[in-house]
This record gives structure tokens, sequence and C-alpha cells, in this order.
């Protein structure tokens, strides 16, 4: 499977297209332990917008992420009897963006896919997600449904080559995406009710690969420059330990952590939490062992119990404080792409 990418065709994002914008950039972020000295890297960032949304930007590409850009106040309706409040505003609004290549979306839920983002968006502009968001988003019973959606299961991956101009090297760049195991709901017997269950999708994480290929002969030779793995909205789950078995000793360069311990159905009623808390998510880090971690989905809603300042107290005392990187909304993390000369 591939889905091309190419800046000079994109489809619109919105319904009604609004002007391009450039994203608001307060602060941009480098590597905690070794800044860049080289200004010819081969850039890319990321940059946080809001709960589990991001652009993640490299040769002039821009991937949008579980896009959620409802307001303080609003309400999102998470599954029968669930329901949670915004506490925060994205960085920035939907009609505000530059222009973006396609879509990531973890999981079909409506923080990650609010129904501002449903109404507004072109149904042509592609988008990758679980099979089961595919089914939902596509089917027949909706109003509009989507029309360029590709699902990937865990540890399907889907190639994205990116049309450019020649490199003085003949590499061409391409972006991998593959499924990663997520789990939203806890391992068990459950005692929860069922009805609760029916409010947590299946989800996916992510394994983002930035890289080129290059042709000698009848051969292709891909070479991965960096790796971004996101973890979606899961728990700490055993599933996860084939992440580094199917990573054969590869590392992970950097790693977008869901937190915030999201307890539904709500603060009044904290029956079942579906994503990790603090210290779920520094087992993950153990697990993983990227080289730069940045936690997200962490304060955005009300059924986010576990805050961020846990997270940092556990990284501290676990002596990890220089492998994460905290950003607030509207700020960016620049990293380097390697391979290309
Ligand atoms: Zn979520």
């Amino acid at each position: 499977m591939a889905l091309t990418l190419n800046p000079e065709k994109r489809v619109p994002l919105l319904k009604n297209p609004s002007e391009s914008h450039h994203l608001p950039v307060k602060t941009t972020k480098t590597h905690p332990t070794r800044p860049s000295s080289d200004p010819n890297a081969d850039k890319a960032g990321i940059y946080f917008i809001g709960t589990a949304t991001t652009i993640l930007s490299w040769q002039g590409i821009k991937i949008l992420t579980d896009p959620n850009f409802l307001h303080k106040g609003d309400h999102v309706h998470l599954g029968p009897g669930v329901t949670a409040e915004r506490k925060t505003n994205p960085a920035v609004d939907i009609d505000h963006l530059p222009p973006l290549d396609c879509i990531l979306l973890s999981h079909y839920h409506e923080d990650h896919f609010d129904r501002l983002v449903e109404d507004s968006l072109n149904r042509d502009f592609p988008i990758i997600s679980t099979p089961d968001a595919k089914s939902c988003l596509t089917s027949s019973s909706k109003e509009e449904p989507f029309r360029n959606v590709h699902a990937l299961d865990f540890f399907e991956g889907l190639t994205l080559p990116i049309v450019t101009g020649p490199t003085l090297s003949g590499k061409k760049p391409q972006i991998k995406v593959t499924g990663m195991p997520g789990e939203h709901v806890p391992p068990g017997p459950l005692s929860v009710a069922n009805e609760l269950l029916k409010a947590v999708p299946p989800t996916n994480g992510w394994l983002i690969e930035l890289g080129y290929s290059s042709e000698s002969g009848s051969t292709v030779n891909e070479e991965v420059g960096y790796r971004i793995y996101i973890s979606g909205d899961t728990l700490f789950i055993d599933e996860l330990k084939q992440i580094p078995e199917y990573l054969h000793g590869e590392k992970i360069d950097l790693m977008l952590v869901h937190l915030g311990g999201t307890t539904i159905p709500g603060p009044k009623m904290p029956l079942l939490m579906v994503t990790m808390d603090a210290k779920q998510g520094v087992q993950l880090l153990k697990l993983v062992d990227p080289d730069v971690t940045v936690p997200i989905h962490f304060d955005d809603y009300n059924v986010m119990l576990s805050p961020l300042e846990d997270f940092k107290k556990e990284i501290s005392a676990a002596g990890l404080d220089e492998r994460v990187v905290y950003l607030d909304r509207g700020d960016a993390y620049q990293f380097e792409v390697r391979g290309l000369l």
C-alpha cells in the first residue's frame, strides 16, 4: 500500500478552504543534552496544539495527529453516559492552520476527532486510522461519509513517498507509518458495567519512520533517519512489549506519550482508567527507552485525573529528567533526521 504526499497537489483540509497561516510558535525546544550546531542539518519538528493534536513537519510535509479543536467549556460525548468538558484552548484554530498533507487518527473518539472537525473536514482529505475508525468514517449511514481513509492494523505499515525536487544524493524522502498495539480497556476481569466499555473504541499507537529510499540498479535501499513512536490512548498493557521486539534493537528517537490517566465516566465517579497515568507513563518510557519523550494528552479534559506534575515527579524520581522535553500548547520540538548526505 502507498499514499503519495505531494505538496504541489494537496487536497484542502476543509470543505470551505481558508487562507493558509503560519503556526504561532511560542518557544522552539531542542534535544535536552545535544543542541544542534549544524545549520545544514535535515530539520524536522513537532508542534503541540493540545490534547493529542500535533503537527509533524518534515521535507515540506505536514501531518496532523488526532485533530481536536474545541475550546474551553465545550463538551465531548465519549460514549453512553460519558461526557467530558474541555479545560483548555487549542494553540491554533482549525481555520488558521498551514496547508496539511494527511491526518493520523489513533481512534475514533470525540476528544481526538471532535464534531467541529467532523463537520468541517473535506471528505477527500487523506486520513490514516484504525480499521474500526475507517468503518465509522466511511459508513454509508453517515450523511457525508469520508472517501479517503486508510486503515492500519497493529504492525501493518503504509509507506508515504514524498514528491520533492531531486535531492543531491539521489535519495527520495519517505515516511512510513505502522500501526502499533494499544488498548483503552484494562485487561482481566472487569467489574465495571458493560455500558462503559462501549465508550472506548479500539485504538492504535503509531510508529512513524522518517527516511529515504534510493535505487541502485534494480534494488531499492531504504534507510530510516528518525523514528517516532506515538502511544495513542493506551494503558500499559502486555502487548506493548511487542514494540521493542518488533524494532529488533533499533532505537526510538522520540516518543509522544498520551498521559492524563483519563478516567470514566467522570471525576465524580472515577471507575475505569482508560489512558496511562504518571506511573504507567514512566513504565512505558522504561520499556520503549526512547532517546527523548514528550508528554501530550494530559490536562485538556476534566476526565484527565493524573496531572502532568505527577509525571514530572515520577520522571525526576527515576532520574530521567534529561530524557523528557515538556511542551506547552503552542511550543515546538525541533530535531534532525539522519541520512540525507
Ligand atoms: Zn483521549
